[in-house]
């Protein structure tokens, strides 16, 4: 789960990692020019809270005085950008740069351990600092005195001791707060300032949505969700909440996993996934469908079924319930073949319910309805 902008800076502060001073702005709130006097300013950056990171391209960071702040500001908190609605701002000092640099960690399964990426040529992406200029990325394990070796690095690529002392005590405040199940924390771009300062002017972090119970809150997204787990338990059924829009129901795990991973191949992105098991009947679809539709996000349905122990006639009747009694209001791809599959498909076609027998069109279907019904 990425966290927004503001709240990342949130955790560098309390870790001592040196941020602008800034303030949140919600859509509603009263825009005074008061802020430039609260922050101790004469010039401000508003910067949409979205989770898109490429803002500074795409109008999400403007530059503003106390003439253009509230004109601006108002304009920003109305945009749309690359789809993401503007209902937040964090307004923060404007800083004087001299250089821009990139610094994150993250954790490497592979490595079994945290690794730290720097750059000297910062502000944009990483995969576009990879692509031109990758003689500037230094990439270390955060194993025993990784301190040192960063450090030479550092002043090979010409940066001075002063900076690259204050490098190193970032980069461990930063490898700190990554063991609090942080995935990626980047800063991009920490800025060197023309007070030869390092500052963080951006945030990404990402935490591990398995651990989000240790992170209350956060949860705005996933309390949506709260308890379906617990409910789907009392009725023999394996319910997991995930924070993306398309609600996956299926039966057995691997299918289930399979489903996910297609998901994720072609772009979409779970909202939770259900598994009916083996042999479940009409009654027990029904209640799956009904479990997976109380939360909120899920903005569309991806039911993949591939008929064993579980038969596709069953399957179909629970669907064809669940449509009559229940009422569907976001749009369902069904998938379903295998055991039976003549009586549920004839099922479906009676009742007009779609269906298909590939689950990547199935898929894709999903994802495409998902976003439409948004
Ligand atoms: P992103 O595009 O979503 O990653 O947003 P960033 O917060 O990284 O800002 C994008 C770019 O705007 C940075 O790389 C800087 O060049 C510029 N920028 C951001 N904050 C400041 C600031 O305080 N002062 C100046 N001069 N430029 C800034
Ligand atoms: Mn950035």
């Amino acid at each position: 789960m990425d966290l927004k902008e503001h709240q990342g800076k949130k955790i560098f502060k309390k870790y001592e990692i040196p941020v602008p001073s800034g303030k949140v702005i919600n859509q509603g709130d009263d825009l005074t020019v008061k802020i430039f006097e609260e922050l101790g300013v004469d010039e401000l950056v508003l910067k949409a809270q979205i989770p898109f990171g490429k803002r500074g391209k795409s109008g999400g960071i403007l530059f503003v005085t106390r003439e253009d702040f509230v004109e601006k500001a108002k304009s920003l908190l109305n945009k749309t950008i690359q789809g993401f609605k503007v209902e937040q701002l964090w307004v923060e000092e404007k800083l004087d740069i001299e250089k821009e640099y990139y610094l994150s960690t993250t954790l490497s399964r592979t490595d079994k351990s945290y690794m730290l990426v720097f750059s000297s040529a910062g502000g944009v992406d990483i995969e576009e600092i990879s692509e031109q200029h990758p003689d500037k990325i230094i990439k270390i394990a955060l194993k025993a005195d990784w301190q040192k070796q960063f450090a030479q690095e550092c002043l090979d690529q010409g940066l001075s001791q002063k900076v690259v002392t204050h490098l190193v005590k970032i980069s461990e405040k930063l490898h700190q707060l990554s063991r609090n199940d942080v995935m990626l924390a980047e800063i991009n771009p920490l800025i060197l300032t023309k007070q030869n300062k390092l500052i963080a002017a951006d945030s990404k972090v990402t935490l591990d949505a398995n651990a989000l119970f240790r992170h209350k809150e956060y949860q705005e997204k996933v309390k949506s969700g709260d308890g379906l787990e617990e409910e789907a338990k009392v009725k023999d059924l394996a319910y997991v909440q995930l924070d993306g829009d398309v609600g996956v129901i299926g039966n057995g795990a691997g299918l289930v996993m399979c489903a996910l991973d297609t998901l994720a191949h072609f772009g979409g992105q779970p909202a939770n996934f259900l598994d009916i098991g083996g042999g479940a009947d009409a009654d027990k679809m029904t209640e799956a469908m009904k479990i997976v539709l109380k939360n909120p996000s899920c903005k569309a349905l991806f039911i993949n079924i591939f008929g064993g122990i579980t038969k596709c006639d069953e399957v179909a009747k629970g669907i064809v319930q669940a449509v009559k009694k229940v009422g569907i209001k976001v749009p369902m791809t069904v998938r379903l073949v295998g055991t039976n599959e003549k009586q549920g498909q004839a099922i479906m076609e009676q009742n007009n319910i779609e269906y298909y027998q590939d689950m990547e069109i199935a898929a894709k279907k999903a994802i495409k309805s998902a976003k439409e019904s948004k």
